[in-house]
């Protein structure tokens, strides 16, 4: 754990524009300097550094940030991680609590299996390029399959001779201990206490994790004995855990960036053949059907996945299993089928990299007409089945967690199977809601035979048994899904315009004039602050969505601890600072992206004068204020309206009378509020 005053002492000695120039080059250009995103592919200078905000902005493709976000982007760091490296650039030194000897022992042990891992990657390596045997079966395997050198070297591929060469003698006589090639999952301990190989006679895989390390070995052996496993695969150990691992990540990570999209497919030769024909953006889940956690992996690096998969039967079992998964975890999801001749190995080696290209951007599908043509190809068009086949779909819908990108789908599947929006809509909600009981339940019934407050005191890793977190992985996503997503779109318009008003002028007073902007607001005019905050008291309002909630409340409660006496620049200075380092990443992003004053604004008007933005506060700020109130009215009316349907259809009279009475007052204010805004 870095302390609170380190960390503030590294983010006052941090000079955004030396940070993100160390990894791309910067021009000057006015206030701020440009230079080529890394976060997306492009020719031209889109990122934009802003030296007096701290923060950096693409205006191609949107990431945004300060100092600790871009090394955090950039290297796949964690927060902490990122102080660190920023603490070292700086040479400020980081105080960490100390490390027990169980901490210490556990630490070099990691590194001692990592050590070993990468000895015997080098072991087998030299034996299929340097070995009579690895030369003649191994080499000459991976020639058959049309691997170059290159690639070969580049995947680390190796060949494991049969005895007596083995690989623990060779480890064993330059010092490595025994104990560690078991630990490894590269030896077995026999009964009698001998170690002997894991692996022998097989061509072999290593898997690396994200930074490059090698952690384990797929190991594939040549022979057509029906006796001898086709595949033989590092098991779980405390540097390899299958489920969240990735072969080909390492290789991958960047082509995925700069795609935006990861390639999933079955195979290592699979992403091997892929990525020589130039497609790196490409993963297999290596001998595991997709697991949650492979998929958060993913999930650092884009929200799109691409399932390519050979169209036998277990392929399509698989691919329609990994969709809910994918689905569920929020991403989206597209399936490509190959030829039915070919699977993704011998796809690749048939082609070049612009006819693979081709061929999935013309046949990649979203889930929906995925199942929906599988299903159409595997039964007759009665009635029976095809309403199974919509509740299959719909059950699908119902896990993607996104409440917008749900409604999406359920257009598509109107439009498709001509059925009503509403209709589906409604399946959905029960099935999220029973869902949701069915959690509760669960949960309610865990807590009950929990004993009180376990795992308060020791980690929660050790209280489940889980194996250590590597450092070279990591820490993965957090397991709710995105707490911060917009669940009324509505009023996130309005929400987010109010809130960049206070973020960027909410020392000023509402009525402006130039010369003040180097004294304290009079103290007899309001601010822009006061009037949001009391204008929304008055009708006892709180920001429907979470994310403008909390910036919200961090406004105010930062505002709160700033002096009385304050220039109105250097009180917003001291705001645009607080909120430039923020640790919470995605209230980070959403306030930069305010900062950076590229929004649209609903007041559009406004734009088209040529008087100072801060001088029209008076007009715009009220406006936008009574436009969220009439939206907030106008939602409470739409609700009253369906309650009131229910209402005539249950022949409930006296309720009815009731809701008409408050919908005919809802409209008067309604009223009220558009005659203000015409009026402004
Ligand atoms: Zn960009």
């Amino acid at each position: 754990m870095i302390d609170r005053t380190t960390k503030d002492k590294i983010l006052a000695a941090t000079r955004i524009e030396e940070v993100v120039g160390d990894f791309i080059a910067l021009k000057r250009r006015g206030a701020n300097w440009w230079g080529i995103c890394p976060f997306h592919q492009d020719k031209r200078p889109s990122l934009a550094v802003s030296p007096s905000k701290g923060i950096f902005k693409c205006f191609a493709c949107g990431e945004s940030g300060n100092a600790v976000s871009f090394v955090m982007k950039h290297e796949h760091l964690t927060y902490a991680e990122a102080l660190k490296y920023l603490a070292k650039k700086y040479h400020i030194e980081v105080v960490e609590k100390e490390e027990t000897p169980e901490e210490i022992a556990s630490r070099l042990k990691h590194e001692s299996l990592l050590v070993v891992s990468e000895f015997a990657q080098k072991y087998f390596q030299d034996v299929l390029w340097n070995d009579e045997q690895g030369r003649a079966i191994g080499l000459s395997y991976f020639h058959e399959r049309k691997f170059t050198d290159e690639t070969i070297r580049k995947f680390g591929l190796g060949y494991t001779p049969t005895r007596p060469h083995t690989l623990v003698k060779d480890a064993t006589a330059k010092g490595y201990k025994e104990e560690y090639l078991v630990d490894a999952g590269l030896c077995i301990r026999r009964e009698d206490g001998s170690v002997v190989d894991k692996f022998y006679d097989r061509v072999m895989f290593p898997i690396y994790s994200i930074s490059g390390r090698v952690i384990a070995f797929g190991g594939r052996t040549l022979k057509s004995d029906k006796s001898v496993a086709k595949y033989v695969n590092t098991a779980g150990t405390e540097i390899y855990n299958k489920s969240e691992s990735l072969y080909g990540i390492f290789q991958a990570k960047n082509a995925i960036i700069k795609a935006d999209k990861c390639i999933l497919v079955e195979g290592y030769a699979d992403v091997i053949s892929m990525h020589q024909q130039g497609i790196q953006n490409v993963v297999a889940s290596s001998g595991t059907s997709l697991t949650i956690g492979q998929i958060r992996l993913i999930k650092r690096f884009t929200s799109n996945i691409t399932i390519i998969y050979d169209g036998d039967a277990a392929g399509i079992k698989a691919a329609v299993r990994g969709t809910d998964l994918v689905l569920e975890e929020g991403l989206n999801v597209r399936i490509v089928v190959l030829p039915p001749e070919d699977d993704p190995d011998t796809f690749a080696q048939a082609r070049s990299t612009t006819e693979i290209l081709e061929y999935l951007a013309e046949n990649e599908r979203d889930f929906i007409s995925f199942k929906s043509d599988l299903a159409e190809t595997d039964m007759a068009a009665d009635p029976l089945s095809r309403s199974k086949l919509i509740n299959d779909i719909i059950g699908s819908i119902a896990v993607v967690p996104d409440a917008i990108l749900r409604k999406e789908y359920v257009e598509m599947v109107a439009e498709r199977f001509r059925q009503s929006d509403a209709d589906i809509l409604a399946k959905i909600t029960a099935i999220r809601d029973e869902k949701k009981r069915q959690t509760q339940l669960r949960e309610r019934s865990l807590e009950a035979q929990l004993p009180p407050a376990v795992s308060q005191e020791t980690s929660a890793a050790e209280d489940f048994g889980l194996e250590p977190v590597s450092e070279s992985y990591v820490q993965p996503e957090p397991v709710e899904t995105n707490p911060y997503v917009i669940t009324n779109p509505l009023l996130a318009v309005q929400e987010k315009e109010l809130t960049d008003y206070l973020l960027r002028f909410g020392s000023y007073p509402l009525h402006f004039e130039k010369d003040m902007l180097y004294g304290a607001a009079p103290a007899e005019r309001i601010d822009v602050e006061s009037y949001i905050r009391e204008a929304l008291r008055d009708d006892d309002i709180i920001f429907a969505n979470r994310l403008y909630r909390e910036l919200f409340d961090e406004y105010y409660a930062f505002a709160a601890t700033l002096p009385q006496e304050m220039e109105i620049r250097e009180r917003q200075e001291a705001i645009a600072r607080h909120f430039a380092n923020l640790e919470n990443q995605t209230l980070l992003r959403e306030s930069l992206n305010l900062a950076f004053d590229d929004q649209e604004l609903t007041v559009k008007v406004y734009r088209d004068t040529l008087e100072p933005e801060e001088q029209r506060l008076g007009d715009m700020v009220p406006k936008s204020m009574i436009l969220y109130k009439l939206r907030i009215t106008e939602q409470h009316c739409s609700d009253l309206s369906a309650q009131i349907n229910a209402a005539q259809r249950d022949g409930d009279d006296a309720t009815l009378r009731d809701l008409v009475q408050r919908l005919s007052l809802l409209n008067k204010v309604k009223l009220q509020f558009s005659k203000e805004l015409k009026r402004l």
